[in-house]
């Protein structure tokens, strides 16, 4: 049942003409230039803690941001990346079905986590350039506003989950309402039961306070442990569980689908319609959730909550990562009807070293979480602007250092585990 304050929401006059806010918008001072809308330049910056930024400049000299990290394969990406710089100097940056049509249909080999989170990169930095050159947000690009906020989740935990009950003290004082936690630590195909008790605990605990939480299980549950699992988390009613087999297991997860009522959300792992269509068709997701800089950027992550909504299938972009593919997330939820919510990186524990969400943006106001929400970005492009000084720094030190990459798993008999 509906809490009184939503229903009064529901009932506030300043819907009955829709969403008003969405009107208000600045142009970028970069729209002004005058000239060639082809692209000059494209470069990439591995930045601290983990990101890879794609930077494309026009011949006119308006700027746009991507991002196309792909956590723990940087050089691939990048490699990728100066392959495609090569390729789409000259091209019109305003064309950006062209050139992502080009990138993808054209060269025989296409998808997979490289070349995607590669074209992921060009094409948030295109519909960036896209909203500066026209003095709009991507929203308005993709069909204008239907919400004015988008909700958003935090993390608490970490790889190794503990005492999370303070962290979510923490996230609740922040605004937050609901948080996302990873189920488990590493688990053998075949565990002991008791390996899961901990889980039930800490989602219990969590939801003590008041607020909602989802639960990661990272592809670490194999299928012996993941039915007892969702089984014994199904009485405490979990916001949703994430990636509860590994991608790939389309039975197997139809399976357990049939097995719970809790939703089961996954997507990180899927690049393009085409890896996404087999779930949507044997109907085993309630929530898909593509990783905007891995799945094909914009106009690819628009694509797939279109086809998901055929399938009363929401969107929840899953978004561990920098400012621009938050901003681009973002600016999909603004404008698509079955967006219910977007992962946020603020303060999570993969941000370390004094690199956060907010230390490359010179308007990080804008990412103010209140009552769970990011307010509408209004500022042209992806609504985000970042101190490239810093930006270029920061890369030239990042670059002496090995790249990010995830800790290894082994279990008591040295044999790897899922991470
Ligand atoms: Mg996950």
């Amino acid at each position: 049942m509906a809490s009184p304050s939503h229903r009064d929401a529901l009932r506030e006059p300043r819907y009955s003409r829709g969403i008003q806010r969405a009107l208000a918008c600045t142009p970028h001072p970069s729209a002004s230039i005058a000239g060639s809308t082809r692209i000059a330049r494209l470069e990439s910056f591995y930045v601290r803690p983990r990101w890879l930024f794609v930077r494309i400049e026009t011949e006119g000299g308006v700027v746009g941001w991507g991002e196309g990290t792909l956590e723990g394969h940087t050089e691939a990406v990048q490699g990728s990346l100066a392959d495609v710089a090569r390729r789409i100097v000259g091209w019109d940056a305003m064309n950006i079905e062209d050139i992502y049509a080009y990138l993808y249909r054209h060269r025989f080999y296409r998808g997979g986590e490289v070349l995607m989170s590669a074209m992921s990169g060009v094409d948030i930095a295109l519909w960036d350039i896209k909203g500066k050159v026209l003095g709009v947000p991507v929203w308005q690009l993709l069909g204008g506003a239907v919400r004015e906020r988008c909700e958003v989740y935090g993390w608490i935990g970490g790889d190794r989950p503990a005492d999370v009950l303070e962290q979510a003290r923490a996230r609740k004082a922040q605004g937050f309402t609901k948080v996302k936690m990873n189920a488990t630590e590493a688990l053998g195909w075949l565990d002991s039961p008791h390996a899961l008790d901990e889980t039930v605990r800490r989602l219990e605990e969590v939801k003590s306070i008041g607020i909602d939480a989802g639960l990661d299980f990272h592809g670490r549950v194999h299928k012996p442990m993941a039915k007892q699992l969702a089984r014994a988390l199904e009485p405490h009613r979990p916001l949703f569980i994430e990636e509860p087999l590994l991608p790939g297991h389309v039975n197997e997860l139809k399976d357990l689908y049939n097995k719970t009522t809790i939703p089961i959300a996954l997507g990180e792992r899927l690049f393009t319609r085409q890896d996404v269509r087999p779930y949507l068709e044997a109907g085993c997701i309630d929530i898909i959730q593509p990783d905007i800089a891995h799945a094909g950027g914009i106009s690819e992550t628009r694509k797939i909550a279109t086809m998901a909504e055929a399938y009363d299938v929401g969107v929840a972009p899953h978004c561990p990562l920098g400012p621009l593919a938050f901003a681009a997330s973002l600016q999909v939820g603004f404008a698509t009807p079955n967006f219910v919510i977007c992962e946020m990186s603020w303060q999570m524990h993969y941000n370390t070293g004094g690199f956060d969400l907010l230390t490359y943006m010179t308007n990080p106001e804008v990412f103010a979480v209140r009552d769970g929400h990011i307010d509408l970005l209004t500022a042209p492009g992806l609504g985000v602007e970042l101190d490239e000084a810093l930006i270029r720094a920061e890369a030239a030190e990042a670059a002496t250092l090995p790249p990010w990459s995830n800790p290894v798993f082994r279990g008591p008999d040295g044999a790897v585990r899922e991470w």
